[in-house]
């Protein structure tokens, strides 16, 4: 009988790939080759192909491949970069450490995404970029977003970090705005054995830039042409990183399964129906699609959620609140400042939303033992 759910567990999804992880570390162990090399590059041209764009620069972080990417499009103190409040915080932490202003957008209640139609309204002589979030797994509206940056001249930053290999009307996470960030923290959906990240881009010029960008900007040793910063892959976590995304499909199938399994547990126990939750809206389905939403994470709103969310623990559920605080209200940005109501669809989301576990490897008997503490506690 279960009687707890983790959020996640990497270990259950190690041991179906153990061997494979193994023999790619031993082989970096006997080449004792670290610093970029074969390694790296054959991940970066699986990372390219996999997700539709022509180039991939491996970097050492999410965070990172958001702050290269900023620092590809020459941000500079005092200018303007707009992007959305609820999400995690390295989206606006990044464009403060290159002392421009983060410059917020209300979302789109239905997807937690930034709303395309609001974008406009915030932009000034000094916006330098917009950076949409692909939350949770699913995408961001990019046709009037990508529209829009057309029109102005503003070029666009995807945040892909909880979304590689979703997909929007047929082309894939990263492959549509000028840039494109991947976080491979342990917990994303592709997830390396530490820190690592990408940036994808169809651009030549900023493919090259980001190159010089991720080695000190020296395209040859102690010859310094701009100042980038060590924003290296490592080439053990390349390896690593390479066996698992020829599983990544599979896995989003598994989780795309999950979270059918809830929808249609909480409809039909009438939770749905009667409000007491919602349940995640995929909205950007196009015909052959797989993976419109591949459910980084499985985030329903609910009702009474701090005492649900304390339910759940009591149950030894894992459950998380991604994210309490929407970034304009962090104490760090108060000189931005912007007072509470100002996005008032990010502070709905924030008191609202809770993330049940939805990895992979989930087995039924433990979706249900969700299931049946959300229904005990609604009852
Ligand atoms: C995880 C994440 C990042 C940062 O990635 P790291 O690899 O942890 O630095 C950036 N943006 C979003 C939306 C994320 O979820």
């Amino acid at each position: 009988m279960v009687t707890n759910v983790p959020m996640l567990d990497l270990k259950a999804q190690y041991r179906t790939i153990r061997d494979e992880v193994r023999s790619a570390i031993d082989e970096v162990c006997e080449a004792q080759y670290f610093i970029l090399g074969p390694k790296v590059e054959a991940f970066e041209r699986s990372v390219a192909a996999y997700s539709g764009a022509r180039f991939a620069v491996g970097v050492s972080s999410g965070t990172d491949a958001l702050l290269a990417a900023l620092m590809a499009l020459d941000v500079r103190p005092g200018d303007e970069v707009i992007t959305s409040p609820f999400t995690f915080f390295a989206t606006g932490g990044v464009i403060h450490r290159l002392n421009a202003k983060p410059v917020f957008v209300d979302i789109d209640p239905a997807t937690f995404n930034i709303d395309p139609a609001k974008i406009e309204a915030a932009v000034t002589p000094r916006t330098k970029a917009i950076i949409p979030v692909h939350l949770f797994g699913q995408m961001a509206d990019m046709d009037p977003i990508m529209t829009l940056s057309r029109r102005l001249g503003i070029p666009v930053i995807e945040d892909g970090a909880q979304s590689i290999g979703a997909e929007y009307k047929g082309r894939r996470c990263g492959s549509i705005g000028d840039l494109g960030c991947f976080s491979f923290f342990p917990s994303k959906n592709l997830g390396a054995f530490g820190d690592a990240g990408m940036i994808l881009t169809n651009d030549q010029a900023l493919y090259d830039k980001l190159k010089l960008l991720r080695v000190h900007g020296a395209p040859s040793t102690y010859f310094h042409k701009i100042v980038g910063g060590n924003f290296r892959i490592d080439a053990l976590q390349a390896a690593v990183l390479d066996v698992k995304l020829k599983h990544l499909d599979a896995w989003s199938d598994g989780r795309k399964k999950n979270a059918d399994y809830y929808d249609r547990a909480f409809a039909a126990a009438g939770l749905t129906g009667r409000g007491a939750i919602k349940t995640p809206t995929p909205v950007y389905r196009a015909s052959g699609d797989r993976h419109y939403h591949i459910y980084n994470q499985y985030t329903i709103q609910a009702e009474n959620r701090d005492k649900l969310q304390a339910h759940l623990k009591a149950a030894s559920i894992g459950c998380a609140v991604y994210y309490p605080i929407p970034l304009h209200l962090q104490e760090c940005f108060a000189p931005l400042g912007y007072a509470p109501g100002a996005f008032p669809a990010a502070e709905k989301a924030a008191g609202a939303v809770l993330s049940l576990p939805v990895y992979p490897e989930l087995t039924d008997e433990m979706k249900d033992y969700v299931v049946a503490k959300i229904i005990e506690f609604y009852a």
